[in-house]
């Protein structure tokens, strides 16, 4: 019997980043009592670093945008295998929520008549980012915190405690969902299980609502942009409750990171950076991108440099350069460049913005980039080319919800936004559509995860015999043994930094089949070795106990982008096959969803009947079952589920020549 500690609450918030701050002041203002549990400390969260701005078609710069429009360039960004739905919502409610920042006090940009400014981003054919120099996301957190402080104060004036109804747990982290597993219950929520990271301590949040804003998965890959967090554990407490993922094969590579010095290397140069003007050359100083404009896209950008600069000036009769097609087309261009021996000296390309602007205008603009690279890389960006080169950047994959509840498939209670929810973004998000995806379903999900909590049927209680195999669960690198007698545990640090290299390697950019059936192989034999990790020391901040059970997580995810992108056999947004190249049409309404193949042996909940064959709930129809049966050597079963016909009046939006490069033909037949 265990003496952890339990606190009530009717939702829990997991996350404190953009989805989670938004989704707990809706959950709070529907009059929930809400927690929110971070594993960083409140206010660093990684939307912190978000740099170019927040998507909404707010008009303020070209009035010509629209909802209709920013819908349109999120499908084509997204190569239409988009969950539809969401791209709509995502469109129509956007500007909503940036205004209602600015009511909460965020200081955005403005434009000479004093309206929000709105800046260029690849994929968005006007421009559409509110933005705060290049510093957005901290201004988006520090609003959103602002507003939170704010409630919290109003609960003192009523109840005379700050925290009556709004709580934040900082360096916490949550480590399971639990459910109502007794034989009359229907598996939904009943709260999670978490630890203090200061002093090991653990405790229990009951709560009918569980909201996963966790962030995405960078960490399992060797060069990212993504910040110490991002170990996809949202992704595998989900798959763990019995919730499906999402087309985990689409992994964003944004093409610009830094690529020198080592120390640095992915971390991200903004986009706005080429929205603002920048250009790309190869090592022969050739404006490259012009070679590789896709058919999709050679109505919609410039056929030569000169049309390309006068479209930062006019752009109603001009076409857009081909530095700013989505980021997919871009990184796959740089890619190529070095392969065919034209990159830098350091395995990148040139991005220049030095000969494009004046000195003063650039470190205006983009005062972060400017010291980003006075002070990592001792190059001065207003005199000279940055090197760049792709990184690890963003998951479109995710769990699978419903688009206007938020609600992850298959388990009552849990709801999930940001990052780690799926179907946004299709196989490719553009730039900017996270910020304003986290807040239009980070409200959304707020605002169903309250409601669910005050349903009269809502569960309560957390069965003891869950916190005690939770609790064992999470003290198992403490007693870890080698795999004989006499040898030593496996150290997470090891574990860790194999499981970077084979992502990186194998599951990177450019895909191979041979390659990703080698990744699943040595992610088999990681995931062996993982349950021998071990620990030295006690639980008080120990940062190997952290990483020792952040690596299941990993390892879960890292298993469920190498089979989806394995079992997908063409190139597509964020998926890229050699042996695969072209985009298939008869894919685009193909979701892969995969989910655990076998009861866990280390769950809380051992012996929980199998969910792997269940289709999808919602939209969702399967149509080939089983794509892969129970992997031999593995934990994920893949499931191939067909999408819901998109609507008529937004397929409307678009020609029908441009629906014919995308649309399966039975799709156009109907
Ligand atoms: P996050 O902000 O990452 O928050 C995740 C939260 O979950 C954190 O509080 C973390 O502590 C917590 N957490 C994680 N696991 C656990 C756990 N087990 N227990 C408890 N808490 C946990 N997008 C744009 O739209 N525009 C941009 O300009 C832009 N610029 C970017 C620049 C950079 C450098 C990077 C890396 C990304 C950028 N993005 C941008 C992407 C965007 O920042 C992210 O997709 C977005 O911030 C994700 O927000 P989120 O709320 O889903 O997650």
């Amino acid at each position: 019997m265990s003496q952890v500690e339990r606190q009530q609450w009717d939702v829990v918030v997991v996350g404190a980043g953009g989805a989670g701050l938004r989704a707990a002041i809706e959950a709070r203002e529907q009059g929930a009592r809400t927690a929110v549990i971070c594993k960083s400390l409140f206010g660093k969260a990684h939307t912190v670093m978000a740099e170019g701005g927040i998507a909404a078609s707010m008009g303020n710069v070209n009035s010509g945008d629209n909802w209709q429009v920013h819908f349109r360039d999120t499908l084509r960004g997204g190569k239409f295998l988009n969950q539809w739905r969401m791209a709509e919502l995502h469109a129509r409610e956007a500007p909503d929520r940036v205004w209602e920042l600015e009511t909460w006090g965020a200081l955005f940009d403005r434009t000479k008549d004093g309206r929000i400014s709105q800046r260029n981003f690849g994929g968005h054919e006007y421009p559409r980012l509110a933005h705060v120099g290049d510093r957005t996301g901290l201004e988006l957190i520090r609003t959103l915190q602002q507003k939170i402080v704010a409630l919290q104060q109003e609960d003192k004036r009523e109840f005379g405690n700050y925290e009556a109804r709004l709580k934040v747990f900082q360096e916490c982290t949550v480590t399971r969902v639990l459910k109502d597993e007794s034989a009359s219950g229907d598996g939904r929520v009943t709260g999670a299980f978490c630890y203090e990271r200061e002093s090991g301590r653990f405790f229990v949040i009951e709560a009918p609502s569980v909201v996963l804003a966790t962030g995405g998965i960078g960490k399992s890959f060797k060069v990212t942009s993504n910040s110490w967090e991002y170990t996809g554990d949202g992704h595998a407490l989900a798959l763990l409750a019995g919730a499906p993922l999402l087309n985990m094969e689409f992994v964003q590579f944004h093409p610009t990171g830094m690529v020198w010095p080592p120390s640095v290397k992915g971390i991200l140069v903004t986009e706005s950076v080429r929205g603002d003007g920048g250009v790309l050359r190869n090592s022969e100083g050739k404006r490259f991108m012009f070679d590789y404009i896709p058919d999709v896209f050679k109505e919609k950008y410039a056929e030569s440099e000169a049309e390309g600069d006068r479209w930062y000036e006019d752009p109603d009769h001009n076409r857009r350069p081909p530095e700013l097609l989505p980021r997919d087309e871009v990184a796959r261009a740089i890619n190529a460049e070095v392969k065919a021996g034209r990159g830098s000296p350091h395995g990148g390309v040139f991005l220049d913005v030095s000969t494009r602007m004046p000195a003063e205008v650039i470190r205006r603009r983009l005062p972060s980039m400017y010291h980003q690279f006075k002070e990592l890389a001792d190059v001065d960006i207003t005199a000279e080319a940055m090197e760049v080169g792709p990184t690890c950047h963003y998951v479109m994959g995710g769990i699978a919800v419903e688009s206007d509840t938020a609600a992850a498939r298959g388990v009552p209670g849990l709801f999930a936004a940001g990052e780690v929810a799926g179907g946004m973004h299709g196989s490719n998000r553009l730039g900017g559509n996270s910020l304003s995806d986290l807040l239009v379903f980070g409200r959304r999900a707020g605002l169903y995860a309250a409601r669910h909590a005050a349903a009269p049927d809502a569960a309560r209680s957390v069965d003891e015999a869950q916190v005690d195999t939770a609790a064992a669960e999470a003290l198992r690198p403490f007693s870890a043994e080698g795999p004989r007698d006499g040898t030593v545990p496996e150290n997470p640090y090891t574990l860790h930094q194999e499981l970077q290299q084979t992502m990186n390697d194998l599951v990177g950019i450019i895909r191979r089949e041979g390659e990703m059936a080698e990744a699943l192989e040595r992610l088999a034999d990681l995931r062996q070795r993982a349950r021998r990790a071990g620990v030295e020391g006690h639980r008080q901040f120990n940062p190997g106990w952290h990483l020792a059970l952040d690596l299941r997580n990993m390892l879960l995810v890292s298993e469920c982008v190498a089979r989806a992108a394995l079992e997908r056999t063409e190139s597509r947004g964020g998926h890229t096959r050699e042996d695969h190249p072209g985009m298939n049409r008869d894919w685009r309404r193909v979701n892969l969803l995969c989910r655990l193949a076998e009861p866990a042996d280390d769950s809380p909940t051992a012996g929980r009947p199998d969910v792997r064959a269940e289709p999808a709930a919602g939209s969702a129809a399967p149509v080939g079952g089983l794509a892969a049966a129970e992997p031999a050597r593995g934990r994920i079963a893949l499931t191939r589920v067909t999408t819901d016909p998109i609507r008529p009046d937004l397929l409307a939006l678009f020609d029908k020549e441009e629906l014919v490069k995308y649309l399966a033909e039975e799709e156009l037949f109907e």
